[in-house]
């Protein structure tokens, strides 16, 4: 059967890039023959596979759904399922994970985990590499997420990860390591400390940039952001200086889809918030050690820099405190009513030349009868481009635009091409207006395609300035009033 021939190369891949342990393989090939319904088999010997993991399960799957041995639809299961079988045990992974880490270092560990993590096809990079990604001339970069459904009732997604039967808790649980009714066989976490408590590391596997991952507390306990969230934050980048890492606003609208369940978002990449600079500098009576300034960002942002992590903590906890509780109804700001707690915080951090540079993001999600979705969301005319919440990868500067753009988006440009806007896409008006005058005159496909992204990375810029909370004239007042600038 060419099934036998495709689980040999499936094994002999996982003895080369899988940590497989040749003592072991007998086992783990009859627990494979056992899931596949199988009574007997047949070994010849293969070159361990040179290729993606995906190229290897597209072949195992032809194979087997050709032979009868499953049907396609069933193919995603058992090759998650085999895969599984396939990688390591969680704990000697973590193992391993720690002895790389204590060896070669913290950039070294995580690289060889994300390596893992793609050859034992949980991290689907074969599937991101294809979502199409550019840098806007504005600093800001924006990637369609082909693979990612999208929620454009930001209040479902939420609802989108109750989990009916309790068990796993929730979508992030630790206890999701394994479980099968989730796809989630190949999943693998690392453990780590923070505030002295455990928490584990798992790579996102639709991840949004390089080396996208989630750190999620050990504890099924809500999301929260006080005191501890410093620390914590604190702790991961001493632990991975080369990674960034930030706790979403945990409120609906705002912020992250997963609100039962405390966990931060980081990863490999400098978004580009990183990149912004201090547009004006202030200073705090008793915390001169640490530099402190408004960020030249289209979104509300205080940063704070220095190496006193006594001294930071108190700054965040004071900022995040005069946040949470200020009111000021002329702008359109009420920090709780009836219907809950409205203003909140999203506080991310990198670590440079030694020093934690804090950036805190001031966010609300207060909405109005003329914003249903939120008084600082991305306004309706954006709907089109950008329904869902605007969390803190966005308001980092990089957005995940929904798959359906690229089929919309090509069509709006052969509209801009033959200067007609036809019926169907009516609601990208907007767009198709603002492109026109930007092709000024010249619209062949490259330049339309080249003004439609410059477009949307323009868009993307004013969504954030939906975002903002204050203007810099109202940004300053309030500093006033909080006491962190005197007139
Ligand atoms: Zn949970």
């Amino acid at each position: 059967m060419k099934t036998f021939f495709e689980i040999n190369r499936l094994l002999a891949f996982a003895k080369a890039r899988l940590g497989l342990n040749s003592y072991d393989v007998p086992f783990v090939r009859n627990s494979i023959i056992d899931a596949l319904g199988l009574t007997t088999f047949e070994e010849s010997e293969v070159e361990a596979p040179e290729c993606d993991i995906s190229v290897l399960l597209a072949d195992f799957s032809a194979a087997a759904i050709e032979e009868g041995v499953f049907a396609a639809e069933l193919a995603p299961y058992f090759c998650d399922k085999i895969m599984g079988m396939l990688s390591l045990r969680p704990s000697y992974l973590d193992g391993k994970f720690h002895e790389v880490y204590d060896k070669e270092g913290a950039a070294q560990a995580t690289e060889w985990l994300y390596n893992y993590c793609v050859d034992n096809n949980y991290v689907k990079k074969a599937v991101l590499d294809k979502n199409p990604r550019f840098d806007g001339e504005n600093g800001l970069v924006v990637t369609i997420n082909l693979a990612k459904p999208e929620f454009r009732d930001p209040n479902k997604a939420k609802s989108g990860n109750a989990v009916a039967g309790g068990y796993p808790k929730c979508v992030i649980c630790k206890d999701n390591e394994g479980f099968a009714p989730r796809g989630k066989f190949t999943l693998r976490t690392v453990s780590l400390r923070l505030g002295g408590k455990p928490w584990f590391w798992q790579f996102s596997p639709y991840g949004y940039f390089y080396q996208h991952g989630i750190c999620v507390n050990t504890e099924h306990i809500p999301m929260h952001i006080d005191r501890e969230t410093f620390v914590n934050l604190m702790d991961f980048v001493d632990a991975f200086p080369h990674y960034f890492i930030g706790c979403n606003a945990c409120l609906e609208r705002i912020g992250g889809s997963v609100l039962a369940h405390d966990h931060y978002q980081g990863g490999g990449e400098v978004l580009p918030l990183f990149k912004a600079k201090i547009k004006e500098e202030f200073t705090l009576p008793g915390y001169e050690s640490l530099q402190m300034g408004i960020l030249d960002w289209p979104g509300t942002v205080f940063r704070i820099v220095g190496t006193d992590r006594e001294k930071i903590i108190e700054v965040c906890e004071k900022m995040r405190v005069c946040w949470v509780d200020y009111t000021d109804e002329n702008l359109q700001i009420v920090c709780r009513d009836a219907s809950g707690q409205h203003n909140s915080i999203s506080p991310t951090v990198v670590k440079r030349n030694g020093k934690y540079e804090f950036n805190i993001i001031l966010r609300s999600n207060v909405v109005s009868e003329e914003f249903p979705d939120g008084i600082f969301h991305a306004h309706p005319e954006f709907h089109v481009i950008k329904k869902e919440s605007i969390g803190l990868i966005e308001a980092q500067g990089l957005f995940i635009l929904p798959g359906r753009l690229v089929g919309q988006l090509a069509e709006v440009e052969k509209c801009i091409a033959n200067k007609n806007l036809t019926e169907e896409y009516a609601d990208f008006r907007l767009l198709f207006d603002e492109v026109t005058v930007l092709c000024k005159g010249d619209f062949s496909s490259e330049n339309v395609h080249e003004n439609m992204r410059k477009e949307l990375a323009d868009i993307c810029y004013r969504i954030l300035q939906n975002t903002a909370v204050f203007t810099d004239e109202q940004m300053k007042d309030y500093l006033e009033k909080m006491g962190f600038i005197s007139k």
